[in-house]
């Protein structure tokens, strides 16, 4: 089973929580056992499984990676002015795949899955693919 979901992000950098709608496509999918991979279909933007309770948390990835990748010194700069976005997406990566057991995803307690926007406002897409 394969959906794709529209996430609208409301500030540059934002991390944004998808476990529930990750987790209701799965239930859906009926799929027992097997691989859920969550991918997003853009350039600028990652997906990151972590801590998810804490919103203090969320933001200390904001601020991480802004002291990494600092705006305005990166070639791609002078293409389409955002080059630390690229950086940031690039580092954290496009896609998470989770193991799913008794139709549920095997999440941590901890763990959540969370979109991370490094260049909006924009909507962003999200690819779940759920199979045996
Ligand atoms: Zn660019």
């Amino acid at each position: 089973m394969q959906r794709s979901i529209r996430v609208r992000s409301r500030g540059k950098f934002e991390v944004i929580d998808v476990t529930r709608e990750v987790a209701a496509a799965v239930a859906e999918a009926r799929v027992a056992e097997g691989v859920c991979t969550v991918f997003v279909r853009h350039a600028t933007a990652a997906i990151i499984i972590n801590e998810n309770a804490d919103p203090g948390f969320r933001a200390d990835i904001v601020s991480a990676l802004g002291k990494l990748f600092p705006e305005g010194v990166w070639e791609h700069d002078k293409v389409d002015d955002n080059g630390a976005a690229h950086l940031k997406a690039a580092f954290l990566g496009p896609s998470e795949t989770i193991p799913v057991r008794d139709h549920r995803l095997l999440l941590g307690t901890w763990q959540g899955i969370a979109l991370v926007e490094c260049d909006g406002p924009r909507e962003r897409e999200i690819v779940i693919d759920v199979r045996a």
